[in-house]
């Protein structure tokens, strides 16, 4: 019997085994397929504070495809640009860094089983479950349903982009309801095509068209496409019989509601699962208060955005404008942590509009 079994070889899974075997526990992780990282359902896009605060575990500066220096970002029509003078985030290979950061976990003493599907023959008293978000981890112990899911379609596109090193983001509700279409530029002439758009009532194909053709871009190829959390579990811990059961990553919908980046907050709350695997309600206090009210305000822009029809969109990126409020962004804006965004220099912008 080992002390803790993790569930699921994505970057929370093996960050929370790391941390546990640092803390001297037996750790074995177990991954349904014969590798880490594959297939991929991302875009890879990570901001660069995010990629240092997981250093620890994965090198990422080998992993980096395209520096980007901002976003244009299109409120149905209305488009405002927010431009970095030193790249805000890479796009990285992301199969690389799955496999870097179990690799790192093996290193370190983790056991992996791959090509293990768990479906309940848990080998330990301690689980983890970082088993996606259809955790079978989260249904087994009966922990409260994710509330809400976007489901996307993606595709490396042949296209020039103006602003190779900028993202390009549309809002729009009649286009892309619940989230966004993207385009994430991988090199002068490719780049990733992307919508998102919230399930049950939508549909990403017709999303997928509409970003085509308001591009007037044809794309015949393969499609990729997944489903993302974008709310949190109302609990992510327990302790069943004899049984602790933690929860780390979209098993958990530790997700930005904006975007639906999971990656980093999701392998930043698996450090405290695995830290405190022996203590389920202490992991649940300690992540939620270190990164509940980042993801509450994601949620809350999340709410505000898509509540709004395009044209009163446009509106919305006029007045940001009116506030300058790109100039702040491009200085002070912080693709994770809204918090960190909240200073004194804001007052100026919102002065602008009145
Ligand atoms: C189209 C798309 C684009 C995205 N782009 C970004 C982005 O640019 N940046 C970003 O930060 N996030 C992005 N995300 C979200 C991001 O991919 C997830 O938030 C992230 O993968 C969550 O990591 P995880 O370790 O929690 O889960 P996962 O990466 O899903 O890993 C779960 C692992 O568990 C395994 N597993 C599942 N069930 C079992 C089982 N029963 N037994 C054994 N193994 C099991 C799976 O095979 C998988 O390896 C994107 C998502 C999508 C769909």
């Amino acid at each position: 019997m080992q002390d803790v079994h993790v569930i699921g070889a994505g970057p929370s899974g093996s960050v929370a085994a790391t941390c546990a075997v640092r803390k001297g526990y037996n750790v074995i992780l177990s991954e349904e397929h014969t590798s880490a990282g594959k297939p991929v359902h991302c875009s890879g896009l990570f901001s660069k504070t995010g990629l240092e605060s997981i250093k620890e575990f994965v090198d990422y500066r080998k992993l980096i495809i395209n520096p980007m220096h901002g976003a244009i970002i299109d409120f149905a029509g209305e488009k405002i640009q927010i431009r970095t003078k030193d790249a805000i985030a890479y796009v990285c290979d992301r199969a690389g860094l799955d496999e870097a950061i179990t690799t790192n976990a093996i290193r370190e003493g983790v056991k992996v089983e791959f090509g293990k599907r768990v479906t309940g023959n848990y080998l330990a008293n301690t689980v983890i479950g970082g088993d996606g978000p259809f955790s079978h981890v989260a249904s087994t112990f009966k922990f409260p349903k994710i509330n809400e899911y976007v489901s996307t379609i993606q595709a490396h596109v042949k296209y020039k982009s103006e602003t190779p090193d900028m993202v390009e983001v549309f809002l729009s509700n009649e286009h892309f309801p619940g989230l966004f279409g993207w385009i994430i530029p991988h090199t002068e002439e490719v780049a990733e095509f992307g919508v998102g758009v919230t399930l049950p009532h939508h549909s990403s194909t017709k999303a997928w068209n509409a970003l085509l053709k308001m591009k007037g871009v044809e794309y015949s190829g393969e499609l990729g496409g997944a489903v993302i959390p974008i709310t949190v579990r109302k609990k992510t811990a327990g302790t069943f019989g004899k049984k602790k059961v933690l929860l780390v990553g979209d098993a958990a919908g530790q997700v930005k509601s904006t975007t639906g980046g999971g990656v980093i907050f999701g392998a930043n709350c698996a450090r405290y699962a695995g830290s405190h695997c022996d203590n389920p309600l202490r992991y649940e206090l300690e992540w939620k208060a270190r990164f509940g009210m980042d993801l509450f305000a994601h949620r809350q822009v999340h709410n505000f955005i898509y509540s709004k029809r395009d044209e009163e969109l446009r509106a919305l990126g006029s007045r940001l404008k009116r506030m300058e409020l790109d100039k702040f962004l491009s200085n002070h804006g912080h693709m994770d942590k809204p918090t960190k965004m909240i200073r004194p220099e804001l007052l100026k912008h919102f002065m602008q509009a009145v």
